[in-house]
């Protein structure tokens, strides 16, 4: 069900959620960068860019969930203490900057998609109420849908119309930066940081910050272990390391 964004907007004010947030593998944030877009999977596809395959995709389709854009209310790597499955690279947008901007209502799912087997069984928040009451960022599931918006979210905006002015919408990147070498030369941490910055520049997007997210061995967070026993392929495929 479509909920008006201003409700939504006053809802994350109350419940202290300031940022919206969006993960993905560094090969598909670097064609949002070179798009100065938040792209739908099936708007990466039709402007000819590369992505990571995601095992949802199919069912996506299926579900007519392809061309829309995702977002999730916390950073669910803070969360969950562990690596986002989505990828290491995390979008960091202004809540207020974003839902001010939509000419749109927005949707919020009440589990991931991915756990949705048929269109009957789609799970909606029916009202922003509803939403305000059972939200808690420790329960995974919700996640904000912009339904249909293809390539139409800006990463900047321009304040004035003369492009002189942005205003961004992207308020900051974070990559996570395992302290591990990939085939014993590529350091990924440089890698993912060095591909990130050179994307920005050539989309023009106005990232003012851009760092890595350093978890200590001792953090208490999972994603230490998961980087230290990941095999190479799905390394590769997170840091687009490309292959031997
Ligand atoms: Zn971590």
């Amino acid at each position: 069900m479509e909920l008006d964004s201003g409700e939504v907007l006053q809802a994350l004010t109350e419940l202290g959620c300031p940022t919206l947030f969006h993960a993905n593998t560094v090969l598909t944030s670097c064609s949002c960068l070179w798009a100065n877009r938040l792209l739908s999977r099936n708007a990466v596809e039709e402007k000819g860019l590369p992505q990571t395959p995601q095992i949802s995709d199919d069912q996506d389709k299926k579900l007519g969930l392809y061309d829309d854009v995702f977002l999730d209310f916390a950073d669910l790597h803070v969360s969950f203490k562990r690596a986002n499955k989505y990828g290491p690279v995390l979008f960091e947008f202004s809540a207020q900057h974003v839902l001010s901007s939509l000419p749109i209502g927005v949707w919020i799912t009440k589990s991931n998609p991915v756990h949705w087997r048929s269109a009957k069984k789609q799970e909606w928040f029916r009202s922003v109420d509803e939403f305000r009451g059972s939200y808690n960022r420790f329960v995974p599931g919700p996640c904000l849908v912009l339904r249909g918006y293809g390539d139409q979210l800006p990463l900047n905006t321009s304040s004035d119309g003369d492009g002189q002015s942005c205003c961004g919408l992207l308020d900051r990147i974070r990559i996570d930066s395992p302290s591990r070498l990939c085939s014993s030369t590529v350091d990924l941490a440089s890698f993912a940081f060095g591909a990130i910055r050179l994307a920005a520049l050539r989309g023009s997007a106005q990232v003012q910050r851009v760092g890595p997210r350093m978890c200590a061995s001792d953090s208490g967070c999972q994603c230490v272990g998961e980087y230290d026993d990941m095999p190479e392929i799905e390394l590769r495929k997170r840091f687009w390391i490309p292959g031997e």
